[in-house]
């Protein structure tokens, strides 16, 4: 286990250090604010939609490494999906970081997500963690309310 404590530590550094897709997208079809006031995360999420295909994903904002890394990787697993693939990634990336879901006994689709599994051994830290996936989630419903962890389960 202390090797996959490593590597979860590498990605976390390393999408800290180089985050991927942090930009805006201007015009964006949808744009939408997240909140995760018990640790301060803040992010916004562009989204370039082509019917129900993500064709390009942006974010900006600032909080903690959990909540940046897990932004960064959030937008590389969703660029390119359909909104329906989107949702499946969302559902199953909840359920893992909430420990129902075990990445290495369940059918998942995470691939790379599966990384930030280790967050479910934190439970302060789970917010951090879903705050882009709930934003995400928000932005694909086209409801323009900023999104506050404190008023979803997790
Ligand atoms: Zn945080």
């Amino acid at each position: 286990m202390a090797d996959l404590s490593e590597l979860y530590q590498q990605v976390i550094l390393d999408h800290n250090k180089k985050p991927r897709n942090f930009k805006v997208i201007n015009p964006a079809d949808r744009e939408q604010e997240g909140y995760n006031p018990l640790c301060g995360d803040q992010i916004t999420i562009y989204l370039k939609l082509s019917d129900d295909l993500i064709e390009d994903v942006g974010f900006q904002g600032s909080g903690c490494a959990i909540s940046k890394a897990s932004a960064s990787m959030m937008t590389t697993a969703v660029k390119g999906k359909t909104k329906e693939e989107a949702e499946l990634l969302f559902d199953e990336f909840h359920r893992m970081v909430k420990g129902e879901l075990n990445p290495e006994t369940d059918p998942h689709h995470l691939g790379r997500l599966t990384i930030l599994a280790g967050v479910r051994e934190f439970p302060a830290r789970v917010k951090c963690a879903s705050l882009s996936w709930h934003t995400l989630r928000a932005a694909l419903g086209g409801n323009n309310e900023t999104v506050s962890t404190e008023l979803t389960e997790e």
